[in-house]
């Protein structure tokens, strides 16, 4: 008998990631609404640091993201000896189900919670737990009761993806008290910035020594491209991080941009301001169009339609029409699509192309 070399236990019950597709077959340039990007892209000046660092590639990058921490650092108020860097959030979401979680431990995370969380459990050889949610919002209560003193991990993302909803500091501070002190509770940062007077959940990190918050540069920030996420935890959780990680794990080009990016306070306010009222805009738009959605606190909104294929119809017709939003199947809701809030104008064509899907214009 021949021998094999096979994954490790649970690799093979992950699904790939499916992620949002870029183009429409036939279509030279869609209007881009399905993976929450920035509308208005990223700010020049990171851009500007990103061209003049590429002019060095061959020298190595930073080990330790000092500049970059303390900009983080002195942006936030933080720390940033408290701070890591990634390779997006992901990279550091993983790392923390690497080094806390593993055979025999449970990791956490809610119904509709973001996709990647099971996928880093298997990774890290643990045992996936699924919470329920209440009306498609995280639901404190359904997390207490299926705690057990296997859990290592908890993955909460504020706001949520796909839901947009998100719940307040009071309610994650009740869960905080109610996590066993041998389990990590992630809080996942993505979105935090669009949720107003919400800080991330850095408060409860300062409170708790289980809490460790995640964010990224992905969405407000614009430089997805640039793949850099960071993590704020106690001195204890860093450190743990910094033996697990690459030491070269981000690039040269991606620290100095996200830099630049960072310092650029004003570009990132007017993102914001632009993304509240925009929002109200789409929110209120789809709910004329009889298309219900929860009040999002994110930069996108859940589209609900009557059933899947009312939805599937939608989609097909906002192809037709040159606009990609997300199908959600995947997080558990076959009749909704997730639109990421555009400009002005990308908000005012979703809603036209969803009037004449409706029929109403
Ligand atoms: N958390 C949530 C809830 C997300 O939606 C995403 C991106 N889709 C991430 C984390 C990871 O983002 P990134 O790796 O780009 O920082």
């Amino acid at each position: 008998m021949t021998m094999r070399i096979t994954a490790q236990p649970g690799i093979m019950d992950i699904a790939l990631y499916q992620g949002g597709a870029s183009k429409i077959d036939g279509q030279a340039e869609p209007l881009k609404l399905s993976s929450n990007e920035n509308p208005s892209g990223c700010s020049p000046a990171a851009s500007a640091k990103v061209a003049e660092t590429a002019l060095n590639l061959h020298r190595y990058p930073s080990t330790d993201h000092s500049a970059l921490r303390v900009a983080i650092g002195q942006s936030h108020g933080l720390d940033a000896q408290r701070i890591i860097c990634g390779v997006g959030s992901d990279e550091l979401l993983s790392l923390l189900a690497m080094a806390y979680s593993g055979p025999g431990g449970e990791v956490l995370y809610t119904e509709h919670g973001f996709s990647m969380y099971r996928i880093f459990a298997l990774s890290a050889g643990a045992t996936p737990v699924v919470a329920p949610e209440a009306d498609r919002t995280v639901d404190i209560d359904a997390i207490i009761d299926r705690l057990t003193p296997a859990t290592r991990l908890v993955y909460i993302a504020n706001p949520a993806n796909p839901t947009g909803t998100a719940i307040g500091l009071d309610s994650l501070r009740r869960l905080a008290q109610s996590v066993p002190p041998t389990c990590l509770l992630v809080l996942d940062g993505a979105y935090a910035e669009f949720f107003e007077g919400y800080d991330g959940g850095a408060s409860l990190v300062d409170e708790f020594d289980n809490v460790v918050m995640t964010r990224t540069f992905s969405k407000l920030y614009g430089l997805g491209g640039l793949r850099v996420g960071w993590a704020y935890a106690t001195q204890e959780v860093i450190d743990v991080l910094n033996r697990v990680r690459g030491p070269f794990n981000l690039s040269s080009v991606a620290l100095a941009g996200a830099e630049a990016a960072v310092n650029d306070r004003a570009f990132v306010e007017t993102c914001l301001q632009e993304n509240a009222a925009q929002r109200v805009r789409l929110m209120g738009g789809l709910n004329q169009l009889g298309i219900a959605c929860d009040p999002s606190h994110a930069n996108f909104v859940l589209a609900r339609f009557a059933d899947e294929a009312e939805a599937l119809a939608a989609d097909a017709h906002l192809k037709h029409e040159g606009i990609l939003v997300r199908i959600v199947k995947g997080y558990g809701f076959p009749e909704a699509l997730r639109i990421t809030v555009g400009r002005s104008d990308d908000v005012t064509r979703v809603l036209d192309a969803l009037a004449r899907f409706k029929g109403v214009s």
